[in-house]
Formats: C-alpha cells, sequence, structure tokens
C-alpha cells in the first residue's frame, strides 16, 4: 500500500530563499515555531485554507501577519468571492493585511529581517516567510514502479492502482478521478482497503463530507464543488450559506460562512441530492 503523502510546492523566487517554511508535518511544525520566537511580523505566502488557518492564528496571538496570494479574494478555490471577502474582512479586523492578485518576487536578507519585493513591484519587510502555496502528490515511487499517475497515483474506488498487486491511499492518491487531499476519505477507505487486502476486493463508500476550515474568528466549512456551475448566496448579518448548483440545477457543493451556520453543516450534507462524491 503506498501513503507516500504530498510534498509542498515551492514556487521559484529570487534571493534568499532559505528562510521559506513550509508546514507539512510536525518536524516541520517544530521548526516553524522554533523560528518564530520573537518575531514580530510574518507574511505567508498563499491565500487558500492553510494560508487562512495560520493567518487567523498568528493574528490572534499578536503575531502580525500579511498574506500574499494571487487571488482575487481569499480562498478563491474553494468559495465565491463574496465569502472571501467577508473572511478577509474577519481577518483584516484582527490585523491580517492582505496583497493578493500578488506574489513574491525577490527575498533580500537585511539583518535581521527579509526584505520583499512583490510582483508588482511592492515591497515590505518581515521577519519570517511561511510558504502555503499547496501540495503536490508524491508519486516518485510509483513513477519508478511504472505505475498509471496523472495528478495522483490513479486507483479505483477499491483504491487498487494499475498493478493489481499494489495499493494506493491518502494524499499521493488519485481516487476514481478524483484527488482528494483530506483526513476523511482516508478513513472513510479503510475498511474496504482491509478487506480488498484481505482478498475480498472491496470499493469504498466514500461519502461527502465537508472540509472544515479553522478559522475561529469566523468558521467556514465546506463540501468543495466540482465542475462547471454556479453559486446561489444566502445571506443574514455575519453568516453566509453559499449553494453551488452543478449545470443539471443538482444542488453539488456548499460553503457556510458563520459560527451559528455550523449547526446546519449535517442538514447541508442531507440536502445534497447526487451521487456520493468525495470531498
Ligand atoms: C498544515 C496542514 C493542515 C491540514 N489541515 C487539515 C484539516 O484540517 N483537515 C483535513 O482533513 N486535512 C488537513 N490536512 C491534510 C491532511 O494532513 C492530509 O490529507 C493527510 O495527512 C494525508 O495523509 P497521508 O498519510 O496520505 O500523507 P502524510 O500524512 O503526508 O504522510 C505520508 C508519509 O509518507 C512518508 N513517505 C513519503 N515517501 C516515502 C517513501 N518513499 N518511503 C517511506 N516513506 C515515505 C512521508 O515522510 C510521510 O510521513 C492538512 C495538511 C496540512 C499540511
Amino acid at each position: 500500500v503506498l501513503a507516500t503523502g504530498a510534498n509542498p510546492i515551492n514556487i521559484p523566487i529570487d534571493g534568499d530563499t532559505a528562510q521559506v517554511h513550509s508546514v507539512n508535518d510536525l518536524a516541520d511544525y517544530r521548526l516553524f515555531r522554533e523560528k518564530l520566537k520573537d518575531k514580530q511580523h510574518v507574511t505567508i505566502l498563499g491565500d487558500g485554507l492553510i494560508g487562512c488557518e495560520f493567518a487567523n492564528d498568528l493574528a490572534a496571538h499578536g503575531t502580525q501577519v500579511t498574506v500574499v496570494g494571487l487571488g482575487q479574494s481569499a480562498m478563491g478555490r474553494l468559495i465565491p468571492p463574496q465569502l472571501g471577502q467577508a473572511l478577509q474582512n474577519a481577518l483584516t479586523e484582527i490585523g491580517v493585511e492582505w496583497k493578493l492578485q500578488n506574489s513574491i518576487r525577490s527575498i533580500y536578507a537585511r539583518g535581521d529581517r527579509y526584505q520583499l519585493i512583490l510582483q508588482d513591484g511592492q515591497q515590505l519587510e518581515t521577519d519570517l516567510i511561511l510558504s502555503a502555496v499547496g501540495l503536490r502528490p508524491n508519486t516518485a515511487l510509483a513513477q519508478s514502479a511504472g505505475l498509471e499517475v496523472k495528478h495522483g497515483i490513479c486507483t479505483g474506488l477499491d483504491h487498487r492502482t494499475s498493478d493489481p498487486a499494489i495499493f494506493a491511499l491518502g494524499d499521493c492518491a488519485e481516487v476514481d478521478g478524483i484527488w482528494a487531499p483530506y483526513i476523511n476519505p482516508i478513513n472513510q477507505a479503510l475498511p474496504a482497503l482491509a478487506n480488498s487486502l484481505l482478498g475480498k476486493p472491496t470499493d469504498a463508500a466514500l461519502k461527502a463530507t465537508p472540509v472544515l476550515v479553522k478559522t475561529p474568528i469566523l468558521p467556514l466549512s465546506v463540501l468543495p464543488a466540482v465542475g462547471a456551475g454556479e453559486w446561489r448566496i444566502e445571506q443574514s448579518d455575519d453568516e453566509w450559506a453559499a449553494a453551488f448548483y452543478d449545470a443539471a440545477g443538482k444542488l453539488s457543493g456548499f460553503a457556510l460562512l458563520g459560527k451559528q451556520l455550523q449547526h446546519q453543516r449535517s442538514q447541508w450534507v442531507d440536502k445534497l441530492n447526487i451521487t456520493p462524491a468525495i470531498v
């Protein structure tokens, strides 16, 4: 069973890039915590789920944070702009600064600090840089073994790869055409995988499960939408419910932003009138 996970993506940046950290495991996290001591300002490269979670945590503990990201609004790949903007506003209130539709072009050491030059020419000084621009499935071993690999190691719902004696699970795997780098699909797959390994081929019963985004300032849960469709959004005070309807008009994803709406998560899952998708 291949369970080689995913590796952080490193984007090309000029200059002193040795101090660009990413957090993908406990050792990375320990190092980041160590480097964080006595630092005042952290720049997060990446306006996605992990960048926003770190921004919330760091700002809530008194660190000044600037998020640099390519999107027009926070978490643009997972939620519609209206919700992204609302999340940005909430994080701005606790001190997070945003440099969106932008990236880091170069980094230069200036004593104990770093000078960043952004793609649009803006400059800023920072103490520490955290890169959270995404993960890429670790498929090196599978590729060298000649297994079929697209984005991840290709498997069916039974998690069997193109070699019937080899299975793949977790962030390294693309299961039935979908790459879902989250904990839930792993847990849901385990009973079927155990059966298959014991000689009783079984497809995993993968259920639609929302991803909980840990931004306590404004909690968010997302059932990622796949394919073409449109968002329909309802807002009430500081709560936003966004429903994603696919081309056939079926509810196929949602995003719930706000504290109270989190209590309705399971009702929204029940509302999904679709073939179970993995998320
Ligand atoms: C900062 C962060 C926050 C996250 N938050 C959430 C969250 O809130 N909810 C959620 O559902 N998911 C979250 N995730 C994703 C979740 O952590 C992953 O989906 C999950 O860890 C994947 O498990 P895995 O076993 O496939 O891979 P990993 O946990 O990455 O483990 C893979 C292991 O394989 C080892 N390995 C790789 N290649 C080889 C080799 N050739 N030989 C031997 N060993 C090898 C690696 O060293 C690693 O230890 C988060 C991820 C990150 C980075």
